[in-house]
């Protein structure tokens, strides 16, 4: 603690999604100093891009099943941190649809094999009645599916924006366009009581064990489309996820391949994201490219978060392709660490 009537001071290093819940569950009590080293309305980092589903039961078929609980658990932490916000941002909780198209029964069935039971929350096979009752533009596209009624999702661009607004007007310090170091318990040479790292990928620099993995989505407005909730396609080739944001917008994604290259995104993953998603729902034909993009995802060799602590500096990183599934769980797990 600093002197007598002051509030401690953080620096949070990184200003992505980690950086942003940290900053809101310390707003009240700390004096709070942000460093990011993009510009403030960048959209570069995993988290801007990234379509901020909340699925703990689909992500179980790839991650284990002391993640996706912790998943589970971190979807009702996401509507406290939400109403801290001065402006209102989307969530919802209405559940996942898992297609597939006639000639791929088998992508669904193994994939319906190799979700793990969670806390008693199962899928449910549904058949072309029932997805028209869930999705009625689906209706006749598709015979059969799983609904995966836990899960969730979110406005991330939305998230973005009110949590700089309400930090902003909590008197939150910002240094945009500052490529920070953390070193002796510093952050650029400036001492602080706590230093909380966030830098995601940007992080490698000084931890070899972190890596990226590249991610590519395309950001449509599509008005002739409506789902109401994220729409997965199993595909032995081109498997993506449609996840509807407010206004008409989707996001389509997303590739997964094991290099750091952050380059833009391929001709290659632009037409495969976008014919599948066609084949979702012809409505896309005539849909608005907003933005195709390319990001890395930090991640350690087991693709599990990791909360270091050594001194006055905690680092929260290796999120992966869960850090809006798991954000308020691991950074509530790192704070307690002394801040909280
Ligand atoms: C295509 C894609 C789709 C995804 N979809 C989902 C999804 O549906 N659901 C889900 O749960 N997760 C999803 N993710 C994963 C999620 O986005 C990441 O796990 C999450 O963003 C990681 O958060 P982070 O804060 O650690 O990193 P980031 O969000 O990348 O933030 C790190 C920040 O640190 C800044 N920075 C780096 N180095 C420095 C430095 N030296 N000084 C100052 N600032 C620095 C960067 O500019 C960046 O703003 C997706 C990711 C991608 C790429």
């Amino acid at each position: 603690m600093s002197t007598l009537g002051k509030k401690p001071r953080v620096a949070i290093v990184g200003f992505g999604l980690v950086g942003r819940v940290a900053a809101l569950e310390l707003i009240e009590h700390y004096d709070i100093t942000v460093y990011e080293r993009d510009r403030q309305d960048a959209q570069t980092g995993a988290g801007t891009l990234a379509a901020a589903m909340l699925a703990p039961l689909a992500e179980s078929v790839i991650c284990s099943q002391a993640i996706a609980q912790q998943g589970l658990d971190a979807i009702k932490m996401w509507p406290r941190l939400l109403a801290k916000l001065d402006d209102a941002v989307f969530f919802q909780q209405a559940g996942s649809l898992i297609v597939a198209h006639q000639q791929d029964r088998g992508d669904l069935q193994s994939f319906a094999q190799r979700l793990k039971p969670l806390d008693g929350h199962r899928p449910y096979p549904v058949d072309q009645r029932m997805i028209a009752d869930l999705e009625p533009e689906l209706s006749g596209q598709f015979t059969q599916g799983l609904f995966l009624p836990c899960e969730g999702q979110l406005d991330n661009l939305g998230f973005f924006k009110a949590s700089f607004n309400t930090l902003k007007r909590h008197g939150v310090h910002f240094f945009y366009g500052q490529e920070a170091t953390v070193a002796d318990g510093c952050v650029n040479n400036q001492a602080y009581d706590w230093i909380i790292d966030c830098r995601g990928v940007g992080a490698k620099v000084d931890n070899p064990q972190l890596r990226g993995v590249r991610g590519e989505v395309a950001r449509l407005f599509a008005p002739e489309v409506c789902l109401q909730r994220p729409v997965r396609l199993m595909h032995p080739r081109y498997p993506i996820y449609i996840a509807p944001k407010p206004n008409h917008e989707f996001v389509i994604g997303a590739t997964e391949i094991e290099s750091q290259d952050d380059a833009e995104i391929t001709v290659r993953s632009t037409l495969e994201l976008l014919s599948a998603a066609y084949t979702v729902h012809s409505g896309f034909a005539e849909g608005r490219v907003l933005s195709l993009n390319a990001g890395l995802r930090p991640a350690f060799v087991d693709n599990h978060p990791r909360i270091e602590k050594k001194d006055n500096v905690i680092a929260i990183n290796g999120l992966y392709r869960h850090g809006y599934l798991l954000a308020p769980v691991v950074v509530q797990q790192a704070l307690s660490e002394g801040l909280l």
